[in-house]
């Protein structure tokens, strides 16, 4: 996947009028010509209410296209528009990944009564109270899509645990009881036992569901001719059901369908440890990476700017790591919130978008804005997309070695052998910094492309040029081009 680069195309305060897969549809040319390779789309079936962003998952087969929830489109828009979307991507060969929300379901048609005991929310492994019989939204039939598509129904004994009692109006984790239930292994270990997580939980050890989700993987990657997909909230699934689901898409769409997984904790060896329990069959999102920009441009002039990749995915595992600044989940305001401040976010992008490894994803909100308030951001990261395209090739060699400026250099390769570029970052004063591109590139001139310095620069005989960066800034420097 040489430079390709995702874009996750939506934010979490996007407007309820149903417009994003005609605005996506509008925009795939654009989007091809800055290089955009794939689109992050969102979840995009029907939730249990038509202004839900889609991560409340009512019912996965339909997507917009029958009268439930009091509606037939989703937040997004038209099962058809939906469609004409993905073909006109397709075009511009740029690549679809769908979220994947999997972990729950929510808006059941009807409740169920059946045993359940409460947990302690800090340790759900250890009950509040013994089984006693509760009232909870688990029965799913979708009246307005009958048996289309699957005709499998949802009940009680399919998920592990909901978050209300209807008949005592209460609201807790009630760990459904049975035979063979109990909390999945294969999940995160945070709060004795991270399976549940909000509405009706959905239970991976059951057969029955094994089978209907995997029937459902098939069945959407097939319906709407994906690429790949995003899969939600992996640390509160069972590993080994993602893993073999994983195997029983690809058996069916080919080795190449892309799979990303967002487990979301600042821990590398978690992610490690997840990366090895799957066989090493996903890539997932750099959060460690995401911590420490958020943690510099908190902390200005005092982080140190050596650490800034410590820790990371993408050092541990280059070719598995998804880097990321920023998403819908840690935007303000957001379930995750910790959104890193503006004066940083071209520093984020300039690394994760110039740096050899690792597979970038620019957020909408960054790129396009929030709530419908265009970004600041959107000049940059076009000429850092720009930069990607034409001179971001060949071997990278690292100089973090000062506390408030850091940068490297790429080569450009054989193909490009007129690439090549030096990027540098300060969080702190005004600095520069000596770097190697290559003996062959003596006697070059090379310029600053973001704007923020105006000066030439000479590479002298040994390869060297020592490039100044203003304080608090990126520098990105490449050849000019009248020397081409
Ligand atoms: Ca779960």
């Amino acid at each position: 996947m040489k430079n390709g680069v995702m874009l996750q195309y939506f934010e979490w305060n996007m407007p309820n009028t149903g417009e994003l897969w005609k605005e996506l549809k509008r925009d795939a040319a654009h989007l091809h010509d800055i290089g955009v390779t794939s689109v992050w789309i969102p979840p995009a079936y029907k939730a249990h209410e038509q202004q839900d962003e889609g991560y409340g998952t009512y019912d996965l087969y339909d997507l917009g296209e029958f009268d439930q929830k009091g509606t037939v489109r989703t937040k997004y828009g038209t099962k058809q528009e939906l469609h004409e979307m993905i073909e006109e991507l397709h075009k511009y060969q740029i690549c679809v990944y769908l979220d994947a929300v999997m972990n729950h379901k929510a808006g059941a048609d009807y409740t169920e009564k059946f045993m359940a005991r409460e947990v302690c929310p800090e340790q759900r492994e250890e009950a509040k109270t013994e089984p006693y019989e509760i009232e909870g939204w688990t029965g799913f039939d979708f009246p307005g899509r009958g048996e289309r598509y699957s005709a499998f129904k949802w009940h009680w004994y399919h998920f592990s645990g909901v978050d209300y009692d209807v008949s005592r109006k209460k609201e807790g984790i009630f760990q459904i009881v049975g035979e063979g239930k109990a909390w999945s292994e294969g999940v995160d270990g945070e709060n004795g036992n991270y399976d549940f997580l909000m509405c009706a939980d959905i239970d991976f050890d059951h057969p029955d569901v094994i089978q209907e989700m995997k029937n459902w993987g098939i069945w959407v990657a097939r319906e709407l001719n994906l690429d790949g997909m995003r899969l939600d909230a992996i640390k509160h699934i069972n590993d080994l059901f993602v893993k073999n689901f994983l195997e029983a898409v690809r058996a069916d769409q080919g080795d190449q369908f892309y799979a990303v997984g967002e487990y979301w904790k600042n821990d590398k060896e978690t992610l490690d440890e997840y990366l090895s329990h799957v066989e090493y069959k996903i890539d997932l999102f750099d959060v460690p990476l995401h911590y420490n920009f958020y943690q510099a441009s908190q902390e200005g002039e005092k982080f140190d700017m050596r650490e800034l990749l410590k820790d990371t995915l993408v050092k541990a595992h280059p070719a598995l790591a998804v880097t990321f600044v920023d998403n819908h989940d840690s935007q303000k305001n957001s379930s995750l919130e910790s959104q890193v401040k503006d004066w940083f976010k071209p520093l984020a992008y300039g690394l994760i978008l110039l740096q050899k490894e690792g597979y970038p994803c620019v957020f909408y909100g960054d790129y396009y804005g929030v709530k419908g308030v265009a970004s600041p951001h959107h000049k940059i990261i076009d000429i850092l997309l720009e930069v990607r395209c034409k001179y971001a090739y060949g071997e990278q060699q690292d100089y973090f070695n000062h506390p408030s400026t850091v940068g490297f250099v790429r080569m450009g390769d054989e193909k490009h052998p007129e690439a090549g570029l030096a990027l540098l970052l300060s969080n702190g004063k005004d600095g520069e910094k000596t770097m190697n591109v290559g003996k062959k590139r003596q006697g070059e001139i090379w310029y600053e492309v973001t704007g923020n310095r105006s000066e030439k620069i000479t590479i002298d005989a040994e390869g060297n040029g020592t490039f100044p960066v203003s304080g608090g800034k990126l520098a990105v420097w490449v050849k000019c081009e009248e020397n081409l």
